[in-house]
């Protein structure tokens, strides 16, 4: 049970200047971070082998005015990317954290790639909804456990301390919320104390604990969680312990198109490239192409809370790009027919139905039409045969809620000062999507994973070192 003690010992184990729970992307960035600024962290994980959430993810960090767009001639500024963020966030999220992020992307993405090796191009072959410019960031198998296993290989070369099987129990802290250091629960069942000058919580948001996500986000208490199961919430409950500002707890990422039940990710490319969605009845129900996030409960709220994605194989070959969809063919998942008739054939949905659905878009594609529902089509999303349909449900990835922080992720109290020494980072501080689902833009996860941990990473080593110069006066 995570808990914050005030009254306590103030012996430790072992004294840390910097401690990091959870080596996700935000905790290893700004282990990186830390470690170039001259402070030596030490990063503990839950895990055997570091990959939470991060590992799940497509591993795409969206970014502004990089040099890997320019070598595409992509025009593309921070200011632009931080008026898509907030247009998506419908103006909720906080100024100076997207104002942080937007600008940090691009120096984080030439940062990893320069410094440390990651190979990143820019996706240049479909955009995601909401972004103005083509600014997401892969690596080669668009995969996120290539991102995490090339982030831990330039934290061991960096000569970084991970600890593996170590989870973070409870925070000791002086009465005006100073972290004095970490209650650490080891595999073998053994405690441990570690102080710390300073501590990021790097430990992701609740989206693995149920009564959290039941008592915040109603919506998703009964949709299949999709992210990593060890990401309980402690930076939710021990900030809520030390009267820390939470915010947007009831917003979250989802996502509309999980196959199932193989329980694979389907590339939501499949819908902005021309795809569709119809439920069981062959009927669409929405406009797809607002976002994935908000479509996890739109699919949620369809009978039997499933729906079909179905495009041809133009958008197959786009899709073929992540590895997911790769896994998703070989597990047979996508199916394939040669007229729309054989696809509904295959779908068990009403042929007849379907048929009008799919001819209607069609026919709207190719005037530059806007359905009932004000999806805009254009010519160039116009299928042809054969088709393809895979079975999906809509699902939680990760919650977007949590502790509230500034631009270089210290931690605010409720009246808006700042605790001494509490940083947070990635999904354990709040996102940059406002109140809601539908508030999330495309990569907003890893964006304040990494920037944000970057930050975080850089601003604890900056108080570290000032302590121990005060110290030494
Ligand atoms: C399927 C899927 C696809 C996604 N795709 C994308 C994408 O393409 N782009 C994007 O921007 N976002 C994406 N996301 C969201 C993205 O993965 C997350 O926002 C991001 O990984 C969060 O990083 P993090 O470092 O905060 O958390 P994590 O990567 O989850 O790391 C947190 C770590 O903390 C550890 N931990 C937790 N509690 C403790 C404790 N008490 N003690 C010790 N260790 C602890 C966990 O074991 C974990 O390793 C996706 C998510 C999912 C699930």
């Amino acid at each position: 049970m995570s808990t914050v003690s005030y009254s306590f010992d103030a012996s430790f184990d072992v004294d840390v200047p910097l401690l990091i729970v959870g080596a996700g992307a935000a905790g290893l960035c700004a282990a990186l971070a830390a470690k170039e600024a001259g402070i030596a962290p030490l990063v503990i994980e839950r895990d055997t082998v570091p990959g939470g959430s991060t590992a799940l993810s497509a591993g795409l960090i969206p970014a502004a005015a990089t040099r890997f767009q320019r070598a595409k001639g992509i025009v593309d500024s921070p200011q632009l990317f931080a008026a898509d963020i907030q247009r998506k966030a419908k103006g909720e999220a906080d100024a100076a954290v997207v104002d942080a992020v937007a600008h940090g992307a691009g120096v984080l993405v030439e940062w990893l790639a320069d410094r440390y090796g990651l190979p990143f191009e820019v996706v240049d072959n479909f955009n995601y909804p909401g972004h103005s410019a083509m600014r997401m960031h892969g690596l080669p198998t668009r995969t996120g456990l290539e991102l995490i296993n090339r982030l831990r290989h330039a934290a061991e070369t960096s000569d970084i301390a991970i600890i593996s099987e170590r989870i973070a129990d409870g925070l000791l802290a002086e009465r005006d919320g100073r972290i004095r250091g970490v209650e650490i629960l080891r595999g073998d069942g053994g405690r441990e104390r570690v102080g710390c000058a300073a501590l990021i919580l790097a430990c992701n948001g609740f989206g693995g604990n149920r009564d959290l996500v039941r008592r915040f986000i109603p919506e998703m208490s009964g949709a299949l969680y999709f992210g990593h199961p060890g990401n309980r919430g402690d930076a939710v409950m021990w900030g809520e312990a030390l009267g820390a500002k939470l915010s947007y707890l009831g917003a979250y990422q989802g996502h509309g198109s999980v196959a199932t039940p193989h329980n694979i990710l389907i590339t939501w490319a499949a819908i902005m490239q021309g795809g569709i969605q119809v439920n069981c009845d062959g009927l669409r129900f929405c406009d797809e192409s607002q976002g994935y996030s908000e479509q996890a409960a739109e699919v949620l709220c369809q009978p039997g809370q499933i729906a079909w994605s179905v495009f041809d194989a133009r958008i197959a070959v786009v899709a073929r790009q992540f590895e997911d969809f790769r896994d998703a063919e070989q597990a047979g998942a996508i199916l394939t027919g040669r007229t729309i008739a054989d696809l509904a054939g295959v779908m068990r949905v009403p042929a007849a139905t379907f048929a009008s659905e799919w001819t209607e878009v069609e026919s709207l594609k190719a005037k530059s039409g806007q359905d009932r529902y004000g999806r805009q089509f254009a010519p160039g999303q116009l299928c042809t045969a054969p088709f393809h349909a895979v079975k999906v449900t809509g699902a939680l990835f990760h919650t977007q809620g949590g502790l509230a922080v500034d631009g270089v992720g210290r931690v605010k109290r409720k009246d808006g000062t700042l605790l001494p020494n509490l940083f947070a980072a990635g999904g354990a501080a709040a996102g940059v999507s406002g109140s809601s689902a539908a508030g999330y833009l495309s990569g907003n996860g890893l964006l304040t994973a990494t920037v944000l941990g970057r930050l975080a990473g850089q601003a604890a080593a900056r108080l570290c070192l000032e302590r121990t110069s005060s110290d030494l006066s």
